[in-house]
């Protein structure tokens, strides 16, 4: 997964332009598809076009190696502190699924 950055502000979109100083961004590097749940909603009443799927978890996920964090689709029930990893994007949405691996750390 591709991670945009200028003055310290890393994003999973790409943007032409950074927002804090004007300069176009120019670093972007590779990060693990592969984080932790920093914050998640059930959806209950989705809008029309993921009715089918309700309900369902979207979760603010907090990738490995960077500052960068994005919404995602989750399949599985998670808790904040889980990690999760991508496992297919869908129409240019994220969907993670929990990371079967497990860590002491
Ligand atoms: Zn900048």
């Amino acid at each position: 997964m591709i991670v945009y950055e200028c003055c310290g502000i890393e994003s999973v979109t790409k943007k032409v332009y950074c927002s804090s100083c004007g300069k176009e961004i120019t670093n972007e590097y590779d990060v693990p598809e592969v984080g932790t749940v920093y914050s998640f909603t059930v959806i209950q009443v989705p809008p029309t076009q993921f009715a089918h799927l309700a309900p369902y978890t979207v979760a603010l996920v907090q990738l490995n190696n960077t500052k960068a964090k994005l919404t995602a689709r989750i399949v599985d029930q998670v808790n904040i502190g889980d990690e999760v990893k991508l496992e297919k994007i869908v129409d240019g949405a994220y969907v993670f699924k929990k990371s079967e691996v497990l860590h002491n750390s």
